[in-house]
């Protein structure tokens, strides 16, 4: 069987281009790229000397911004002007949220618990795609500094259970900020990457990452396939991290400050700012405990002190959980532990010995861990970014449509068989039947699109189907099958269940689309969305109305002479006002015209099948 060639990459791009990697993460964000010299990815770094920044941004009274560090400080002090984790609110409605609205300091709109939330700091509103605009923007704006040119382009990662809907409002955050996003990345695929992990041709491993950060837990179960990655399971917590150790640090603390100075305990009921000051200090001794066996300070005067074991039985139950999370996703996964070859660790709190432990031996055996851990989402967000700049012939790497895929049918309408950002390889498909009796072929036409009338699509190939058998309309079952290969190709075939006829077509490949291109047929299909849904309603009332006509004038000439003169004459009459209705392209009219002869010619199509039925059993012989 032949087949229709399409690559549907996304074009090319210019090799001198910088193309960054970008982690936006709940806690902490970040920009890397891969170093044209040496070919390491590796973490931007101000003058700071830090890579992270938190994922935090603050409104001063007048409505300008401050993200990061200088952000965060204010968390404190004005919790009703510094919004965090606004990953969490990305793509969702009130409803989606309500049930975690206290886990949220700042003001989220209620008003439409149906719509898109938003955020309310003063007498303005934000949108979470304005917000995370904010954080990208503050990175791009490093980037630059430090790379001492424009950045444009950009990789985001985002985690691999996120929607469409959250994935599209993480792109539209980075075309916010200025940036075109070429694609978004799953987080552990990217953590992969940055370990160089299964992305060589012919390379199959199964991969499990652990991503413990600031207030998320995943885990992921992986396969990666000559290139191509595969999510096959997903688990966790998204409300268990590493602020859940440092409050249990800070209530331990809270109840008895250290050996032997129980007396000087900071009492059941104190106030917000103290709570704080024991958080920010047991944030600052689970990191010391990462190296060292104790830690030692003091809070207004008051000496404070943990050891690690200590600490680690106060964590033994989240680290516990996390086990158990990992457990279920090898179950869902359909994987055994020792089909696991790599491990993957992920994010600032895996560097707590404790957890490196743990899923050492839960997995039995050595974790990738010598990436920082914190780093390695962007990290692989720049390997995949170097990949598509053209600078990394080696690696292979497709794992998503970047526009939806489908056939024309009735009426010019776009019919997808797999819509935009499915998993490559992928496989679809689906059944088409006759319009017209005896119908001996069918015109299969493949699209790329999101609009609803293939007009406004880019036709990728054409092909007829022919020596479909005679038969009545609406019998033949035409299956149409779409199969995007590991390489990104297309292929197409058309078969004929009934009579098994098949045909397929073969069209050369390089119909790659540039980024402008789809982001100019995505924008169109926003921009054009109410039209779309009109244009539509009219075509699908227009063919039904042809249907209905074409039935009509069949019945007629076959069954005339049982009808009366008056019967034939109101179909006459309002087959007629029907076609006028069809010229004005009024939606409304055609589909009550439709109906009402629809109602003028079933009394007698009935009369008549029954007559006709009655006649055939008269006929035959019953025993
Ligand atoms: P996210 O993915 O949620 O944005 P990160 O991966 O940046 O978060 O992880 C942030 C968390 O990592 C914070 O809770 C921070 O305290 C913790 N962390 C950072 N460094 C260490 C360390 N050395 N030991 C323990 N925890 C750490
Ligand atoms: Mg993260």
């Amino acid at each position: 069987m032949g087949k229709i060639a399409i690559n549907i990459a996304t074009g090319s791009i210019q090799k001198e281009e910088i193309i960054v990697g970008i982690d936006l993460g709940t806690t902490n964000s970040l920009i890397a790229i891969v170093r044209g010299d040496t070919h390491e990815p590796i973490a931007l770094k101000e003058i700071d000397g830090l890579t992270l920044v938190p994922s935090i941004v603050h409104f001063d009274e007048y409505g300008n911004t401050t993200v990061g560090n200088p952000a965060k400080e204010l968390l404190i002090a004005q919790p009703e002007r510094t919004i965090y984790s606004v990953k969490r609110l990305m793509g969702k409605s009130y409803k989606d949220v309500s049930t975690d609205a206290g886990f949220f300091a700042y003001h989220i709109i209620d008003d439409n618990t149906d719509a898109l939330v938003k955020i309310q700091v003063g007498q303005k509103f934000y949108s979470p795609i304005e917000l995370s605009s904010y954080i990208l923007k503050e990175l791009k704006k490093r980037a630059e500094h430090i790379l001492k040119t424009t950045i444009s382009k950009a990789v985001i990662t985002v985690p691999a259970y996120f929607n469409d809907a959250q994935r599209q409002a993480t792109r539209d955050a980075g075309r916010l900020a200025g940036l075109d996003v070429l694609r978004i990345i799953n987080e552990p695929t990217a953590a992969s990457l940055a370990y160089g992990l299964g992305a060589k041709k012919g390379e199959e491993k199964t991969i499990a990452v652990y991503d413990l950060g600031g207030g998320t837990f995943d885990i992921s179960v992986l396969t990666i396939n000559d290139g191509i990655f595969e999510v096959l399971s997903t688990n966790g917590d998204t409300y268990l991290g590493g602020d859940d150790m440092d409050n249990l640090v800070a209530r331990y603390w809270q109840e008895d400050p250290g050996e032997g100075n129980s007396d000087l305990g900071f009492g059941s009921s104190i106030d917000k700012t103290l709570m704080q000051q024991l958080r920010v200090t047991a944030e600052k001794a689970k990191i010391h405990l990462s190296n060292n066996d104790v830690f030692e300070s003091e809070i207004n005067g008051t000496p404070v002190r943990i050891t690690r074991q200590e600490f680690n039985d106060l964590i033994q139950p989240l680290v516990d959980r996390t086990i158990t999370a990992c457990a279920n996703a090898l179950r869902d996964a359909g994987i055994k532990k020792e089909q696991i070859d790599a491990v993957v660790m992920v994010g600032g709190s895996t560097r707590v010995p404790l957890v490196k432990e743990s899923v050492s031996k839960f997995f039995g055996r050595d974790l990738y861990d010598k990436l920082n851990p914190d780093e390695v989402v962007a990290l692989g967000a720049a390997v995949q970014a170097d990949i598509l700049a053209g600078n990394n012939t080696e690696m292979l790497l497709l794992d998503v449509t970047p526009l939806s895929l489908g056939i024309e049918t009735m009426g010019g309408l776009m019919d997808v068989l797999m819509p935009r950002n499915s998993k490559i390889p992928n496989k679809a498909g689906r059944q088409y039947t006759t319009q017209k009796d005896g119908q001996g072929s069918m015109r299969i036409s493949v699209f790329q699109g999101e609009r609803d009338l293939v007009a406004d699509n880019r036709k990728l190939a054409e092909f007829e189907l022919t020596g479909i058998p005679g038969m009545p309309a609406g019998l033949p079952k035409v299956e149409v099958s779409f199969l995007i290969d590991a390489d990104g190709i297309l292929k197409v075939s058309a078969t004929e269940l009934r009579s098994g006829v098949a045909q397929s077509i073969d069209v050369k490949p390089q119909y790659g689309l540039t980024d402008e291109e789809v982001e100019k047929m995505l924008l169109d299909s926003l921009t054009h969305a109410k039209d779309d849904i009109k244009i539509r309603a009219l075509v699908e009332a227009t063919t039904e109305a042809q249907q209905m006509l074409d039935t009509t004038e069949n019945f007629l000439s076959k069954y005339r002479d049982q009808l009366t003169q008056e019967e034939v004459e109101t179909t006459h009459t309002r087959m007629q006002i029907l076609r006028e209705a069809m010229t004005a392209k009024d939606k409304d009219r055609i589909q009550h015209e439709t109906e009402i002869l629809n109602d003028v010619s079933r009394p007698y199509a009935e009369r008549v099948m029954e007559g006709a039925l009655k006649d055939a059993m008269k006929g035959k012989k019953i025993m």
